[in-house]
């Protein structure tokens, strides 16, 4: 990247933020990332880390080829922040489980493209125990799709905040960052540690991208927090071998002996608590398909804040303000999504325009949505 392009201020450092610095330092250009809390947290770090557009049946074509293609960026993507960080995120692409209980209730599937090198398999009661022995109480079916997985999201984290500091980036904690700029376009930030002059500040704010401080109207994406709980039991090694989807609840192994089962999804406004009864939900819903979990220790719960949009699709790329780009909404795939972003937005930067791919991902859709909206209400 020219040096003509200037210093890049990314807002936000969870794995959105973070992979965009990382991305955009590997080019070249000179980064700075601020957050106001401790890197690598929030969202990034509660999430369960399933890389899995089919299983998660993404209805919106166009957001389901922008995850399909962020799994195909996966591999070289992990290998690149290993590469630079020394630490593996433990990426795992062995297959993702959709069981299901009931046969006459076959959940309704997006079959793979299989160009996509995903593959689905359906299976009988007894192709689903030969792989995962522990379901053999109620399951009547599934499907296997291979190629699906899940990450480490938490060591992904800590990997890319080495990653960025061995590429040049700083990372900086400040209790206030304001956004300045003119009519036309972005000049830099404001923070506790004085004003640092910018050519373009990324908006990676997470669930909080629409409060953050001195952004224009125009440019303030409809971003709200979407809440999810977790817990982690302790399972014996190999005991669940695959990520596995079940009724109401998904379960993800880690590596450390951790079986992660999530999530909740829950319109609370800003509340991170973690609730008897959103840990009730996901114990009955899991012990419900498979009581063999009955026994096992649980270990840890947490919650975190997905952003939402209104559409469910994320908000990517350059604003009505030159310089200042979003890169938020990422909702319930924004593990998965952070390859594609980060290459998407550090295309935008060094173009200053959006390519194709970003089109149906501009902040100008909800405007004009907005706008036609208005129009209604005063007819
Ligand atoms: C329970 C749960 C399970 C999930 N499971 C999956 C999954 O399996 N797969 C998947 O792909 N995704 C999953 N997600 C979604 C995924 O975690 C999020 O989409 C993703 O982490 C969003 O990343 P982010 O960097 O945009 O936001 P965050 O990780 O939330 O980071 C935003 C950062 O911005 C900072 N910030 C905010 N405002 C300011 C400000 N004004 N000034 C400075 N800093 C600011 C925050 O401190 C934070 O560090 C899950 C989420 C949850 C909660």
């Amino acid at each position: 990247m020219s040096a003509s392009h200037g210093d890049v201020v990314v807002i936000g450092a969870g794995l959105i933020g973070l992979a965009i610095a990382f991305e955009l330092a590997e080019r070249g250009a000179s980064v700075r990332v601020y957050d106001r809390g401790e890197p690598a947290r929030a969202a990034s770090w509660a999430g369960a880390g399933m890389l899995a557009p089919y299983s998660e049946s993404i209805g919106n074509a166009v957001l389901l080829e922008l995850c399909a293609g962020s799994l195909r960026e996966y591999p070289v993507f992990v290998e690149r922040v290993r590469d630079a960080s020394g630490i593996d995120p433990r990426l795992h692409l062995d297959g993702v489980l959709h069981a299901w209980f009931d046969e006459d209730r076959r959940e309704e599937f997006v079959a793979p493209d299989a160009a996509a090198g995903v593959a689905a398999e359906v299976l009988d009661r007894a192709g689903v125990i030969a792989l995962e022995p522990w379901l053999g109480a109620h399951v009547a079916g599934g499907v296997f799709v291979r190629g699906e997985g899940h990450v480490d999201n938490r060591r992904l984290g800590r990997a890319l905040v080495t990653a960025c500091k061995a590429r040049g980036v700083t990372i900086s904690q400040t209790s206030t960052i304001h956004i300045e700029c003119d009519a036309r376009r972005v000049r830099g930030v404001g923070t506790d540690l004085g004003f640092v002059a910018a050519a373009s500040a990324i908006n990676a704010c997470g669930a909080w991208a629409a409060q953050l401080s001195g952004v224009p109207s125009a440019c303030i994406p409809p971003v709200t927090p979407v809440k999810g709980q977790m817990l982690a039991l302790a399972a014996p090694a190999d005991f669940v071998r695959h990520a596995t989807w079940l009724s109401g609840a998904y379960l993800v192994p880690r590596e450390d002996g951790r079986l992660l089962v999530g999530a909740t999804v829950e319109a609370a406004g800003f509340d991170e608590r973690v609730t008897a009864g959103g840990l009730q939900r996901l114990l009955e819903a899991a012990l419900t398909s498979a009581p063999a979990l009955g026994s096992f220790a649980v270990t840890e719960s947490w919650a975190g804040l997905r952003p939402g949009t209104p559409d469910g699709l994320p908000f990517l790329g350059p604003t009505a303000i030159d310089g200042l780009l979003l890169a938020t909404g990422h909702y319930r795939n924004g593990i998965l999504l952070a390859p594609i972003t980060a290459r998407l937005i550090a295309d935008a930067v060094e173009s200053g325009g959006a390519g194709e791919l970003l089109q149906p991902f501009l902040l100008e859709r909800a405007n004009a949505e907005e706008a036609a909206a208005r129009r209604i209400s005063h007819a």
